[in-house]
């Protein structure tokens, strides 16, 4: 039964595969981009609906103006890779919610959420602007090279391994939803986190920082903002840190890859 199960199913995942343009790594997509972005933009909705937005005017404009200015990096960036056509997928909206827990995201499609007790870890000044521009970029990062198409179609995966006859007929746009929430950290309804991997992580965290120095932002902060990450995630264990672990390898990268990306991206 297992074996006939999975030959159809590997046929269907080499028609499923897609490539990251900027690693040329080749991605799983079981689920269809436009089935991402609508149930994205649900689970966004319902999301907001129970989020209690930033009352302080004045932190809410700094995220905003941040955020825009990673939007607008990354807009370039999807041009000058040849990406310009994802652009028409993306609807960019910039929140500041009220929550001291340390968390931040960027749904397809371009909804960024801000937590109030990320901006409390990055601090103020242009340096903590910087930190929170890594923060962003690193989350856009995520959108930009279509993670969360990857990790829901794993979770698609793990699903049809255990009800494929259902999934395949039956049901579909319920586990996509299930999928996006699960791969958006929103999965705690569904009684499930999924982590980034590390591989995710480390392009992340590289397009984060080639986003923050094209915004204008100093990608040295990427490294000060991770190892405030790091502290504070072996006193708790913040949301944050378990969808996105952090890894050794994280801050060496960051320190090798650095002066590369400010010396091709940065201001001449
Ligand atoms: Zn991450």
């Amino acid at each position: 039964m297992r074996k006939a199960i999975l030959l159809p199913l590997c046929g269907i995942l080499l028609a499923a595969c897609s490539t990251v343009a900027l690693t040329g790594r080749k991605q799983l997509n079981l689920v269809s981009e436009s089935e991402i972005l609508s149930a994205s933009l649900t689970e966004y909705q319902s999301y907001m609906k129970t989020a209690k937005l930033s009352t302080d005017a004045a932190a809410t404009q700094r995220v905003k103006t941040i955020a825009q200015r990673i939007a607008a990096a990354a807009e370039a960036y999807l041009k000058a890779t040849g990406q310009e056509a994802d652009l028409q997928n993306y609807s960019w909206e910039f929140n500041l919610v009220n929550d001291n827990q340390l968390n931040a995201f960027c749904m397809p499609g371009g909804k960024i959420v801000v937590y109030t007790g990320m901006v409390a870890l990055a601090g103020a000044g242009s340096e903590g602007d910087s930190e929170l521009a890594a923060v962003i970029g690193h989350e856009v990062g995520h959108a930009i090279a279509k993670h969360g198409q990857e990790r829901a179609s794993q979770q698609m995966l793990t699903s049809l391994g255990s009800q494929i006859l259902g999934a395949a007929t039956a049901g579909k746009s319920q586990q996509v939803q299930q999928a996006v929430a699960v791969a958006y950290g929103m999965g705690t309804q569904y009684g499930a986190l999924l982590p980034f991997s590390r591989k995710h992580e480390l392009e992340a965290d590289y397009i984060g920082i080639v986003l923050a120095t094209v915004a204008g932002y100093d990608a040295n902060a990427a490294i000060n903002l991770w190892q405030k990450m790091q502290a504070a995630s072996t006193t708790s264990t913040p949301e944050f840190a378990s969808t996105h672990p952090s890894s050794d390898k994280r801050i060496s990268e960051l320190q090798k890859n650095i002066p590369a990306v400010k010396a091709t991206y940065g201001k001449k």
